[in-house]
């Protein structure tokens, strides 16, 4: 080995030593806020008595409590069949195990086809049982979330329910990380199509992810902190460790709503009047004039009925 190749491989050695120094200094540049939708649990087909209902909730959030991962749940208090007490019970084991909640109004109404004031009112309705468990700990309700992501089919709807919203105390909670888990999970429910689900669902996340990466250099210029939606059912469940690790593979941390929104993509403006719910992504792109691109479809046999 003549003197500059031994040289070279020493050089080699020590930037390979020093390295993981590096990267462990300076904090990973991509950052996941969670979000999980339809408490106390979506429309996955799973049972819905209150002792399904907190099995399925507990393991769902295990590794959020043990792993201290900022988590928000966003409560349809409309959807739970059970007495009050049941359904405090529920919410507050979402708190216990660090999770801050939202509103997703009392019975998942589509404002696409439903006048209003009677939308909001059932936003106003859903209130209730949220408001006197959060003010038990302290906390405030701070945050909504839009069923089906719809967020207004006419300029007045729009214009009405953000008014609404901002009079109400409430900030709207975005999505960029959009996808079709919900479809997974109904498929999950089923003995048939139990196994392909579970092989299938996590590395479906991952390209929706990957897509959005991407998609965020395109149309914002840089990687942003993301929101993921998720809904409440038992694949998000039995597969939330798996959904983790794949974050944590490709460099994310784990931040809260708040945090997340502390970015100020989140003032991107946006003018989509229309009757579709999609990723803030894509009305970003929209409002910037750019070309439509959509994220990865799930197979055809996960979407079929949806
Ligand atoms: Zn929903």
């Amino acid at each position: 080995m003549t003197f500059r190749m031994r040289l070279a491989t020493v050089l080699c050695l020590l930037a390979f030593a020093a390295a993981p120094a590096a990267w462990a200094a300076s904090p990973s540049p991509r950052a996941v806020a969670i979000t999980i939708d339809d408490l106390p649990r979506g429309g996955d087909g799973g049972p819905r008595d209150l002792a399904s209902l907190q099995a399925m909730t507990a393991k769902l959030l295990t590794p959020f409590a043990q792993q201290q991962i900022p988590v928000i749940g966003f409560v349809n208090a409309g959807r739970f069949q059970g007495d009050e007490a049941g359904l405090r019970q529920l919410l507050n084991q979402w708190l216990d195990a660090g999770a801050d909640l939202g509103n997703h109004s009392f019975s998942h109404p589509d404002i696409n086809n439903t006048p209003l004031a009677q939308y909001t009112a059932d936003i106003t309705r859903g209130e209730t049982p949220l408001k006197s468990v959060l003010a038990a700990r302290g906390k405030k309700l701070a945050y909504y979330r839009h069923p089906f992501l719809h967020v207004g089919s006419t300029p007045e709807d729009k214009a009405g329910l953000a008014q609404f919203l901002a009079r109400q105390g409430y900030t709207e909670a975005p999505v960029t990380f959009d996808n079709a888990d919900y479809a997974w999970a109904a498929r999950y429910v089923s003995p048939e199509t139990r196994d392909n689900a579970a092989a299938g669902y996590v590395p479906y996340m991952e390209s929706v992810v990957a897509f959005f990466e991407q998609r965020a250099v395109e149309v914002v210029g840089r990687e942003f902190p993301q929101i993921l939606l998720i809904h409440a059912n038992q694949l998000n469940a039995d597969q939330m460790p798996q959904l983790l690790a794949m974050f944590r593979s490709r460099g994310y941390r784990f931040v809260t709503l708040e945090e997340a929104l502390r970015d100020p993509v989140y003032k991107t403006p946006e003018n989509y009047v229309g009757r579709n719910g999609f990723s803030w992504l894509h009305r970003w792109s929209r409002f910037k004039g750019m070309p439509n691109k959509g994220e990865p479809d799930a197979p055809e046999w996960v979407m079929k009925g949806f």
